[in-house]
């Protein structure tokens, strides 16, 4: 089903519109020729037959009814020759109407021969009534009639019509069968197309509905990939590499977030600058690779001493690091900076070439502040990079801090020696 796999959702959609619409014109089109003919089959049923019999019936009834009746009530005296005129008139008028209206329905070619023959017959034995009509007038009395004579006629006459009335019913009986199979077929076959019909909409529909599926598990299953990736790059974006804290460009982001978030609950906020001492000296002796090393695993100590969601660590460059922490005090903030100091150095990372101890080990500069509208995070920064210089200068493993940041001379609060 790669056809309909290929199909977008709108083409899919106006192929199970197009084969709906082809299944029912074919219907429709089957449906009309089919009751078309049934219409025919009816007609043939009810006015070449059905009808025709009700006629030839009257033709009967006005021979036996009427005409014989007539003469035997005259032949009794029981009505008047001017009513007997009347009869015979009226009857054999009547028979010609039904006859014309006889012969005016269909017939079969089969038929002819015998409707010509059963239509003389009809004639003669009107004309055999008119001649005694035309008797009456010039004076004939009727009581004189051979009533075996008329008898005969009529007897004559009746088995020919009858004749042709079983005929007719015969046919009737043979239209009806076909008429009756023609139904039952054009059911079968709307039925069958019906069905045909419907199995290849459900079909169409099952691989239609199937694709479109597969569309949409793909495109999920795109989409959680697209997030994934994106979610990766963007890691990779705000994440140094080499230590997996945040680094510069992230820091520019957070950084001032956190201000105005500050600024805005006039709550602290401490910015924290380190260094590791003497690192230079560090790749002279340890080379390049061990350089990288230790820059990792100061990371490391970082990461395990500071561990409250809203504490950013990043790798600012080199081998300096930024702490960005929300909420915490002054004596918080003293607290952590000595945390880290002693830890780095008893992380015990041999460092032969320091003048400051024979670990590794860091300066920390800290600024830390209660927020307020006034407050210039340029000047947090810069005050956390003087007491940096300031706790270098002081003889380094060791942290400054100051918490006045709103005036440009630092203020130094205490300070720790190794
Ligand atoms: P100070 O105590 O004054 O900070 O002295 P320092 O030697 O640490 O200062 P300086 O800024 O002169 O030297 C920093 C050194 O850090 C220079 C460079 O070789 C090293 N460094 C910077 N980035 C990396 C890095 O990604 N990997 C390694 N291995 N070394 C780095
Ligand atoms: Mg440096
Ligand atoms: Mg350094």
């Amino acid at each position: 089903m790669n056809f309909i796999e290929a199909l977008k959702l709108k083409s899919k959609l106006l192929f199970i519109f197009i084969i709906v619409t082809i299944g029912l014109v074919i219907i429709g089109v089957m449906g009309a020729i089919n009751l078309n003919s049934m219409k025919k089959n009816l007609d043939s049923l009810y006015f070449g037959s059905l009808v025709p019999v009700i006629e030839l019936n009257k033709i009967l009834q006005s021979y036996r009814g009427n005409l014989a009746n007539t003469l035997y009530k005259a032949k009794n005296s029981e009505i008047t020759p001017d009513e007997v005129k009347l009869q015979i008139k009226f009857s054999v008028k009547t028979i010609e109407k039904e006859w014309k209206n006889y012969e005016y329905h269909f017939k079969r070619y089969e038929e002819f021969p015998y409707v010509e023959y059963t239509a003389a017959e009809i004639k003669t034995t009107n004309e055999y009534f008119l001649n005694i009509l035309k008797g009456i007038e010039d004076g004939y009395n009727v009581k004189d009639l051979s009533m075996s004579n008329v008898e005969k006629k009529i007897t004559h006459i009746y088995s020919v019509v009858s004749k042709l009335i079983d005929y007719e019913i015969d046919i009737a009986q043979y239209e009806r069968k076909n008429f009756l199979n023609l139904y039952n077929s054009i059911l079968l076959k709307v039925g069958a197309v019906l069905i045909i019909v419907i199995f290849g909409v459900m079909i169409i529909s099952y691989y239609v509905f199937k694709s479109i599926k597969n569309d949409q598990t793909t495109l999920e299953i795109t989409t959680k990939k697209l997030k994934i990736a994106n979610k990766k790059l963007e890691n990779a974006s705000y994440t140094d590499s080499l230590t997996g804290l945040y680094n510069r460009r992230y820091f520019n982001l957070v950084y001032d977030r956190e201000i105005r978030r500050a600024k805005r609950t006039h709550s602290y906020i401490t910015f924290i600058m380190l260094d590791i001492d003497y690192f230079k000296q560090y790749n002279d002796t340890y080379g390049h690779l061990e350089g990288d090393k230790a820059l990792k695993s100061v990371a490391k100590v970082l990461k395990d001493a500071l561990n409250r969601p809203s504490d950013f660590i990043f790798r600012l460059g080199g081998e300096e690091f930024g702490i960005l922490l929300s909420e915490t005090s002054e004596s918080d903030s003293v607290m952590i900076a000595g945390n880290i100091c002693d830890l780095v150095r008893e992380s015990k990372i041999e460092h032969k070439g320091s003048k400051a101890n024979k670990f590794l080990t860091i300066s920390i500069g800290v600024a830390c502040c209660i927020a307020d509208e006034a407050l210039d995070e340029e000047v947090l920064i810069s005050r956390a990079d003087e007491m940096l210089y300031s706790a270098k200068e002081s003889g380094r493993d060791r942290y400054d801090i100051t918490t006045n940041v709103s005036t440009a001379t630092p203020q130094i609060v205490e300070e720790e020696s190794a």
